[in-house]
């Protein structure tokens, strides 16, 4: 979920740098009290995965990811996980190799102990000591990624008719098929 005072999180100084891959975090280990913050640079591995029907791979598979935690009271967690990963995988205009990038910039809040489902994020495990980054990193890419991966923002794709390639050919055109009302009137015949 998205909380809406997720700009309070803390502004953390300290940077804590774990050049380990990094698929789950114990957050239990920070030893946060209530209000305390910790700011960390993790390497998360993100899988390749299968987007309208084509195959893309991260790039790079490790991402450089900066993690935000903040203990909130009642011992919940307040997350906030931000990276940049490129994506490899066919253009899905023209077809040709591309590689746009993203930035994901997601929040998690954790609260245990009260009825709301809203309150338990589905990355921290029912103890509320482990996050699972891997599976987050990955679903927050998928939510960052739009409807169609191109080559180019203006990817102008491939000629419905015969398939050139019209980021190449900006000039390609066919000669207009007579319209169906020359078709009939050519048929007609008066004597
Ligand atoms: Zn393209
Ligand atoms: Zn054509």
């Amino acid at each position: 979920m998205r909380p809406s005072d997720a700009g309070r999180m803390p502004a953390a100084a300290t940077v804590f740098v774990m050049s380990q891959r990094t698929d789950t975090f114990d957050l239990g280990r920070l030893r946060l009290t209530s209000g305390e913050g910790r700011r960390l640079d993790l390497d998360v591995h993100v899988d390749p995965f299968s987007y309208g029907g084509s195959q893309y791979s991260v790039d790079p598979e490790l991402v450089r990811a900066r993690l935000d935690v903040s203990r909130t009271t009642g011992s919940g967690w307040a997350l906030r996980l931000r990276f940049e990963a490129g994506v490899t995988g066919p253009c899905m205009r023209c077809l040709e190799p591309a590689q746009p990038s993203f930035a994901v910039d997601a929040y998690e809040i954790h609260q245990p102990g009260t009825a709301d489902e809203e309150m338990l994020s589905p990355y921290v495990d029912a103890e509320g000591a482990e996050v699972d980054l891997e599976a987050w990193a990955r679903d927050a890419l998928a939510l960052a990624l739009p409807a169609q991966l191109t080559c180019r923002h203006d990817c102008a794709g491939l000629c419905p008719e015969c398939g050139a390639n019209l980021n190449e050919e900006p000039e390609h055109a066919h000669e207009a098929a007579p319209s169906a009302r020359w078709a009939k009137l050519s048929e007609l015949k008066f004597d």
